[in-house]
């Protein structure tokens, strides 16, 4: 199952919803991607540990949520 990051959930006003199959993959899109489309946004350490904190699992088949593992 792979892991997905809303933009939004970063605290940028943007529709964003990047997929990836992991989070080193989450961090090199959201890098692409706020090279595109925030440049006043910089990849601080700071702004790094937030998207680190706000990547989720993707869609929980049964529960939806992470504990069913
Ligand atoms: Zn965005």
């Amino acid at each position: 199952m792979g892991k997905m990051l809303a933009c939004k959930d970063v605290g940028v006003n943007c529709d964003f919803v990047i997929h990836g199959k992991d989070e080193a993959d989450i961090m090199r899109q959201a890098a692409e991607h706020a090279k595109g489309c925030h440049q006043n946004v910089q990849m601080t350490p700071e702004v790094q540990a937030k998207v680190r904190s706000a990547i989720k699992e993707e869609g929980g088949s049964c529960c939806g949520g992470t504990s069913c593992g």
